[in-house]
């Protein structure tokens, strides 16, 4: 049976770089609804201008939205086989639409838990400086550019997400704990939970990861 493996951490648990890496081995698409609002934030519209500051407050986007958002992307023919969710769902509300959508789309759910201590967060988030051309990430606590505020690579300007603010990331925390969390009893309840430390290097982060995947469905 085709699978939906969905990816659900705190912000900075590292979500999007094991998503990737997950899409990487096992040949499923990786959805970002993150990466997806972004480029929606870009457009001129009221649409795009709405999103754009949600994002920036760290608040939620809106259900009816992701709805529309989801829908769309995963009946695109590389979603057939799996397809890869990081960011989504982030409510209890969203995790009732996708197991709607999946039993429509006749796939399984599983759900990987990457927990993460909430002081190393704060700095992985509020430390994040991204290149604005060629996309490289650094870390002004854990990985500093060799000159300050330069890319390494192409010494390009670096910039911070508009988000990764310390009061955006506060805000971001909290919508985590109040709406994101519930749903992880949910997942337990039903026995499709699978949970593992973000903490450490990615690749053995990754190791243990695929494991636990391999394991809850070889069952
Ligand atoms: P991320 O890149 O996953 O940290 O997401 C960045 C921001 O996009 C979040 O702080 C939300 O504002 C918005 N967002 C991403 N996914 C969702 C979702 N499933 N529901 C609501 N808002 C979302």
């Amino acid at each position: 049976m085709p699978r939906v493996i969905v990816i659900i951490g705190p912000p900075g648990a590292g979500k999007g770089t094991q998503a990737r890496l997950v899409s990487e081995k096992y040949g499923y698409p990786q959805i970002s609804t993150g990466d997806i609002l972004r480029e929606m934030a870009q457009a001129e519209t009221a649409l795009g201008h709405e999103i754009k500051s949600t994002l920036a407050s760290g608040k939620l986007v809106s259900d009816e939205i992701l709805a529309e958002v989801i829908q769309a992307r995963t009946s695109r023919s590389d979603c057939e086989n799996g397809y890869i969710l990081d960011g989504f769902p982030r409510t209890v509300n969203q995790a009732h639409q996708l197991e709607e959508l999946a039993n429509q789309q006749q796939k399984d759910v599983l759900l990987v838990r990457v927990k993460v201590h909430e002081d190393v967060l704060f700095k992985r988030l509020t430390g994040r400086r991204i290149c604005l051309k060629c996309g490289e990430i650094y870390n002004i606590y854990f990985r500093p550019p060799k000159v300050e505020g330069l890319c390494d690579l192409d010494g390009n300007a670096l910039d911070q997400r508009s988000d990764d603010n310390p009061d955006s990331v506060a805000r971001r925390f909290e919508e985590y704990r109040s709406s994101t969390a519930p749903l992880i009893e949910y997942y337990r309840n039903s026995g499709r939970l699978i949970e593992t430390s973000g903490e450490g290097q990615v690749e053995e982060i990754f190791e243990k990861l695929c494991l636990l995947i391999e394991g809850a469905v070889s069952r």
